[in-house]
């Protein structure tokens, strides 16, 4: 298959073990966990298409072309790397990378080297729909034509929450907090909403900058923004409720309802989110949990998923490429074993 066009040119007789044996035939919606006993593999021209060049979504390419798979990768931003482009002092991520935007060049070097191989194909794209049947996975683009493969890894991370996901904030107005991991170091005197370790990631980013950085959080996030606590540049409440708004002299204030029950308002020139962050998988057929996590576990044979979107839990660089590995060799012995 192109996977430019969607259209499947793809008729050369492949002998990888990724050519051996498939799943069943059929054309309805899959309902199975597992492939057909003893079928060909129907689908000639992709057989996995990874949707998200981030660590896991890269990690699941690398894994599946080792093993012969014939992979397409969907990526919607210019670059390949994902979420540590963003990251300017990362800590435990294998190979013992420190900053962010080097690794990201490092995973794009290595979806390079497998184009360069011919055994990946890049697709610069926004994936807006999955869709698995009994013989084929789809991938719909916002611009390009459908992709079809025989299974869609998807690893497309999570996004910050913003002030009107939180329960706790009113935003009055057009209120519309930027994320505080995208500040600069010149961001002075801010007034920032939520305790996501995000705020450590600053500090540590912009250890000589002169900022103060008042953090109104619930206590939900108490135990961790006690690892940033002795950082002079944080000052920490913990409230129930806060309402944010601009003031006419184009400040923000926030009415901040304490945790001890006082009410204290707070004003800055500019008001950041730390809030944490929510999956945002293409629509479809993925099945998700109560909080929108998209766990492998609970997906159909064709629609693997993997990285930042399956849970809450372990949001870090190692446990999302071991997991876009393990997605692609869930689906290979599924398929190929
Ligand atoms: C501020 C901050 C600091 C962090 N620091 C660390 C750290 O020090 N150590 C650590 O281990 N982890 C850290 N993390 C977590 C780490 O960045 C993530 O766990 C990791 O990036 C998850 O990888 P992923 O591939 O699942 O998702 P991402 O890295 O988010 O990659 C997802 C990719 O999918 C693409 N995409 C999204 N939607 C679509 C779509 N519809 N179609 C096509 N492509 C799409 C995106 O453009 C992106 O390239 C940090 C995170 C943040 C926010």
């Amino acid at each position: 298959m192109d996977a430019h066009t969607g259209t499947d040119t793809n008729t050369d007789t492949d002998t990888s073990p990724g050519a051996r044996t498939g799943p069943g035939t059929g054309t309805g919606p899959s309902t199975a966990a597992g492939p057909g006993p003893g079928t060909e593999t129907p689908c000639s021209g992709t057989e996995l298409i990874v949707v998200g060049g981030g660590p896991a979504g890269v990690s699941g390419a690398l894994m599946a072309a080792g093993l012969g798979l014939r992979v397409t990768l969907v990526e919607a931003r210019e670059r390949i790397g994902g979420r540590p482009w963003e990251i300017g002092a990362m800590e435990n991520v294998p190979g013992g990378w420190r900053d962010g935007p080097a690794f990201a060049r490092a995973l794009a070097d290595d979806i390079a080297r497998l184009e360069a191989a011919g055994r990946c194909t890049l697709v610069r794209d926004r994936a807006v729909r999955v869709a698995a049947y009994e013989d084929h996975a789809e991938v719909s683009l916002a611009h390009g034509a459908p992709l079809t493969g025989t299974a869609v890894l998807v690893a497309t991370g999570v996004v910050p929450l913003e002030a009107g996901d939180a329960d706790w904030i009113e935003a009055r107005g057009t209120v519309r907090p930027p994320p505080l991991w995208c500040a600069g170091p010149d961001v002075g005197h801010a007034l920032v909403l939520g305790g996501d370790r995000p705020l450590g990631t600053w500090l540590r980013t912009h250890p000589e900058a002169g900022a103060r950085l008042e953090v109104l959080h619930p206590r939900a996030d108490a135990y961790k923004v006690a690892e940033v606590a002795a950082d002079p540049r944080v000052h920490l409440y913990e409230v129930e409720r806060a309402t944010v708004q601009h003031t006419d002299d184009q400040r923000f204030e926030v009415t901040a309802h304490g945790t001890d029950g006082g009410v204290r308002t707070f004003g800055a020139p500019s008001v950041l989110a730390n809030l944490g962050m929510r999956p945002s998988p293409p629509a479809g057929d993925l099945v998700r949990g109560p909080e929108g996590y998209c766990p492998l576990a609970s997906q159909s044979f064709r629609l693997l998923t993997a990285g930042d979107l399956r849970s809450a839990r372990h949001q870090r660089i190692t446990p999302a490429q071991g997991s876009g590995a393990e997605a692609a060799l869930t689906y290979y012995y599924a398929a190929h074993g």
